[in-house]
């Protein structure tokens, strides 16, 4: 059995749990090593056998997978965040597939979590935007044409901006021509709970030059919004006046007191 788990996005105490003890229990670990804090590798056995898959191909990381799975022994496939998201996991998986190897996936927390832990901000306020778009610029890793920003843009929902800070030129003219304002708020988060994390507030129009300000070239999320400063309306789920499943309605107002 093979379990891909999520590393969380950075703090070593932001593993799940779960990811923890297979971490403790792992006889091979393979961590994504440019992103995953090595901290967490502290909990692996003495004689755990650790690869670096930032130094790896693909085949290389499943041909020691793959071995060591056939000899019995324990392997986690460490992954940045959650690895669902531009985690290159499926194609781990489905070479597991045709191995006939069994594998499991263990949920972690994504980046995009750590940074609006870092910026206190809740992505889906009512009467600004009840969306999150999570994109990326096109790198090397082509984005489809039906998925641009600018059309993202043109809805107005928060988006976080994974893999593009180096790419803020290009990103401000897409959100601009997508329909943001330049003076839409934004922030750019980085390395979103390590000891060294940085929050910087901005908007559309001042990106690029925040960026380059603080020296912030990768490891960096660009998150785009109303809901980083705007009136809202208080939520219904928690009004006296609105009953659930849980609780009656209240006419009254109750005084906090
Ligand atoms: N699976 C990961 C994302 C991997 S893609 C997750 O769920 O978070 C790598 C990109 O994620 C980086 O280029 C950066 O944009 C973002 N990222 C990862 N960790 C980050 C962190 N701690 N703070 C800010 N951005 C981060």
């Amino acid at each position: 059995m093979i379990w891909f788990v999520g590393a969380g996005p950075g703090a070593e105490d932001l593993i799940t749990v779960r990811g923890q003890k297979l971490l403790q229990e792992a006889d091979m670990v393979v961590y994504a090593g440019s992103l995953v804090n090595p901290k967490l590798l502290a909990n692996c056995k003495k004689n755990c056998e650790i690869h670096n898959s930032a130094y790896l191909t693909l085949e290389q990381v499943m041909n020691f997978m793959v071995k060591a799975e056939r000899q019995g022994k324990r392997v986690v496939r460490l992954h940045t965040g959650d690895a669902s998201l531009y985690g290159a996991i499926k194609e781990q998986m489905d070479w597991l597939d045709r191995e006939n190897i069994a594998y499991e996936v263990c949920p972690g927390v994504s980046s995009f979590c750590g940074a609006a832990a870092a910026l206190k901000a809740e992505y889906t306020l009512p009467d600004v935007s009840q969306s999150v778009i999570i994109t990326r610029m096109a790198g090397r890793t082509p984005v489809p044409e039906r998925e641009s920003i600018r059309s993202f843009a043109a809805h107005r929902a928060t988006m976080v901006l994974f893999l593009s800070t180096g790419l803020l030129k290009e990103l401000t003219r897409e959100l601009l021509m997508g329909g943001y304002s330049k003076d839409t708020p934004a922030a750019i988060v980085y390395r979103a709970t390590w000891p060294d994390e940085e929050v910087h507030l901005c908007h559309v129009g001042t990106l690029e030059e925040t960026a380059r300000k603080n020296n912030i070239t990768k490891t960096a999320l660009i998150v785009v919004g109303d809901i980083l400063d705007s009136d809202y309306r208080r939520s219904d789920l928690y009004h006296p006046e609105f009953a659930t499943e849980f609780r009656p309605a209240v006419s009254e107002h109750i005084d906090k007191g």
